[in-house]
């Protein structure tokens, strides 16, 4: 089935780039993707497989059952764009004023959607079940992954795959990490209330800005002084907002924080550093405190095993469509695939989809972040090797 799957993938190559770059011209932000989620079901019309929408977004669950009995697999694209006003000039660029895919996820998805099709033209010699899932809102916390995950959809998964374009190496790269590979986020917000007064006698008032001073200074101890040198963790404070009258003194004062790390260890470490810090400055200063403290994406963690036996199945490529797969290193930005990792064992990998003729690259989220539409049959015909590799059809010695 793999030459199979890896020539009719070939055949549809025009195909990704078509869907490609209708979505690519028909950006939706997230939460929001209602056309880009009717164009994908509409695709899924009259073809075999069940398809479940609707819970908190646009996502949807392509369920395609083989002919033979086995394992389940899930098989993730995102689909939500960015609000970014597109400077990449070409012709098939955003028509939504404000919004564009500069990540890269309409390529996930097209490649994704002729892949599914292929599968389900092929589906008598699976054995065992695939569900694509056609994600929403991949950009903005909560995130559309979570929602799908608690949906107890894909209780039944055995193990999960996807991928991201990233435009640091060319297309016919692939790269990988097995582990931490991806930084999970915290967001926080501090309010401290003391009470108000004249400058004159702070001995009838309690002064927040002092107290939050004191609080902004102690949290970077805990980076310094709690963390294991060799693990990773940022606490940066971004707001501080303490602007007020020069004689009066301040009854309040509104901090508010991000939190980034590569393990939960990492994480919980940080949290409860912050808590008690919090805790600390209440009792030395005599003032409240209101702690929100949010994480959002955990951090992304490649199940070791699994990542072995993807680079295993995608080093049959190489020499034919794929020219190197290589380790990648961490990457300090967030995904929110790492909701389906927390839960189902599985890998997050990356295409290279640098742009040819060019010497500027330009990375995700940026104006003119563009691909080279190559990568779309590479991420087509990577993610089909893995599925053929993990159901062992057709593997070459
Ligand atoms: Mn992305």
């Amino acid at each position: 089935m793999r030459k199979k799957l890896l020539s009719m993938l070939e055949a549809r190559k025009a195909e990704m780039v078509n869907i490609r770059r209708h979505l690519h011209a028909h950006p939706e932000l997230s939460f929001h993707e209602k056309e880009t989620s009717q164009y994908i079901a509409d695709f899924y019309q009259g073809k075999d497989v069940e398809i479940q929408r609707g819970w908190d977004g646009y996502g949807m669950i392509v369920t395609i059952r083989g002919g033979k009995p086995g394992k389940t697999i899930a098989l993730r694209a995102d689909f939500d764009a960015l609000p970014i006003t597109e400077q990449t000039g070409l012709p098939f660029a955003s028509e939504n004023p404000g919004v564009m895919h500069a990540c890269g996820h309409d390529g996930h998805t097209a490649y994704l959607m002729v892949l599914a099709d292929c599968l389900i033209q092929l589906k008598e010699d699976i054995p065992g079940t695939i569900k694509i899932i056609h994600q929403h809102a991949e950009e903005t916390p909560p995130g559309g992954a979570k929602s799908i995950v608690e949906s107890g959809l894909l209780d039944d998964v055995d193990q999960i795959f996807g991928i991201h374009l990233f435009p640091t190496s060319p297309a016919g790269t692939v790269s990988y990490r097995s582990g931490y590979a991806m930084a999970g986020r915290t967001y926080f917000k501090l309010t401290i209330h003391g009470k108000g007064g004249h400058g004159s006698s702070p001995h009838m008032a309690n002064d927040a800005i002092v107290a939050a001073s004191h609080f902004v200074t102690a949290v970077q101890t805990i980076v310094s002084r709690r963390l294991n040198p060799f693990e990773t963790g940022v606490v940066t404070i971004g707001s501080f907002d303490g602007k007020g009258s020069f004689n009066v003194i301040k009854d309040s004062v509104e901090l508010e924080g991000d939190v980034r790390y590569m393990n939960k260890d990492t994480q919980q470490l940080i949290d409860k550093e912050v808590h008690r810090i919090v805790k600390g400055v209440e009792g030395m200063f005599g003032i409240t405190a209101e702690l929100t403290y949010t994480a959002d994406y955990p951090p992304l963690y490649n199940n070791p095993e699994i990542t072995a036996n993807v680079v295993k199945y995608l080093n049959q490529g190489v020499g034919d469509y794929l020219t190197a797969v290589s380790e990648a290193d961490m990457l300090s930005g967030s995904e929110d695939f790492a909701y389906y990792l927390e839960k189902i064992p599985g890998c997050f990998f990356y295409i290279g989809c640098k742009p040819k003729n060019t010497d500027e690259v330009y990375f995700n989220h940026h104006p003119k972040f563009d691909i080279d539409e190559d990568a779309l049959l590479v991420a087509a015909k990577s993610v089909g090797e893995v599925v053929c590799g993990y159901y062992g059809l057709g593997q070459q010695p």
